[in-house]
């Protein structure tokens, strides 16, 4: 039997989300029903509502930033139990048996990973994400919250913690490194704390001051305007990693200009369009230009654990369902500090 619940969708491509209902699969053998809580709204649910990224399913039910509370759970289920805090990212499934998939790198499954929403599953019915009141999940997607984070400052790291910390972690920020963060909004500002937690020396790099405050309070160290040219002329030759939240255009030959000799400008935000680099920007001085796309289970898990550890949630505006458009245009005016976080509860 399919469980009916309320959420909030796009009918189609650019047209407002509205109040529906949608069919939640019968609990599988190693499935978990969980109660969503809290659902962050990411910029790439505006990307994929607005058909940025290129033709989408509709309706569509975004979100991938889910935390909630275990109801029910399937027989062979192991991990978890009714009660339990859990959360849900970007991705639902993949197909658990090429090489990345063996090494926890599910995110790059050589088949493609089934996305939260905007996908089809195994049996080809498409999924639907948070923003709704339940969803079903297999075991083995699904991440534990520790009692330490509340699951509403919790929910944007399923998809803004893990693919800042993803990258953190493999070019090694840490002690000695310096480490800039480009943008500073719901990824940037999870990017600067989980930075220095792992005790990097933290530059935030943002369009104009107008946050300087705000970043250096959640832990950057400086924190300079890039629409000032001297930004660029004083930090020449800077950084060992820059990491980039940004998903507008950019001048890509004046940001690696900015890193040090073997450093690593790593993309986590995605532009709709492609870019142009002139190609000795890297040559000179051995640089990297890289891309990283969230993280795998494991890590998902690990990262949730430092953010506990270290007291590390989002900034969350807290909205009710019924403002969701209002955040969408909010969030593309770079006008929220600095996730917006649906109470589900109110759909
Ligand atoms: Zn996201
Ligand atoms: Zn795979």
């Amino acid at each position: 039997m399919t469980t009916t619940v309320a959420a909030y969708a796009a009918p189609a491509a650019k047209a407002p989300l509205e109040r529906t209902t949608i069919e939640r699969r019968e609990v599988g053998e190693f499935d978990v029903l969980i109660d969503i809580k809290f659902a962050g709204i990411c910029h790439s649910d505006i990307h994929q509502a607005r058909e940025g990224w290129g033709e989408a399913i509709f309706p569509m039910v975004p979100g991938h930033e889910i935390a909630g509370v275990v109801s029910e759970v399937g027989s062979g289920v192991t991990k978890y139990r009714a009660g339990d805090r859990v959360g849900v990212g970007c991705m639902v499934d993949s197909c658990r048996e090429c090489e990345n998939c063996e090494a926890g790198l599910e995110q790059y499954c050589l088949k493609g990973n089934v996305g939260t929403y905007n996908a089809l599953d195994k049996s080809g019915e498409p999924t639907y994400g948070g923003y709704s009141e339940k969803i079903v999940v297999d075991e083995a997607f699904v991440v534990r919250i520790p009692d330490g984070l509340a699951l509403d400052v919790a929910a944007p790291l399923l998809c803004a913690g893990i693919t800042t910390y993803s990258p953190l972690k493999h070019w090694n920020a840490g002690p000695g490194k310096k480490v800039a963060v480009l943008g500073f909004g719901g990824l940037g500002h999870m990017g600067v704390k989980i930075a220095h937690a792992l005790g990097a020396e933290v530059t935030v790099l943002s369009q104009s001051l107008r946050k300087k405050d705000d970043g250096l309070r959640l832990g950057a160290d400086h924190y300079y305007a890039t629409s000032d040219p001297k930004t660029f002329d004083e930090l020449r030759g800077s950084f060992d990693l820059i990491l980039s939240t940004v998903s507008a255009p950019l001048d890509l030959d004046a940001f690696l200009s900015l890193l040090r000799t073997d450093g690593a400008f790593v993309n986590v935000g995605a532009p709709e369009e492609p870019v142009a680099l002139n190609l000795f920007s890297v040559i000179g001085g051995r640089k990297t230009l890289a891309g990283s796309g969230i993280g795998g289970i494991r890590e998902t898990q690990e990262m949730l654990d430092f953010c506990a550890e270290h007291g590390l949630g989002s900034e969350i505006e807290l909205i009710d369902a019924a403002e969701i458009n209002v955040a969408y245009e909010r969030v593309l005016s770079s006008d929220v500090r600095y996730r917006f976080v649906i109470d589900t509860a109110t759909i």
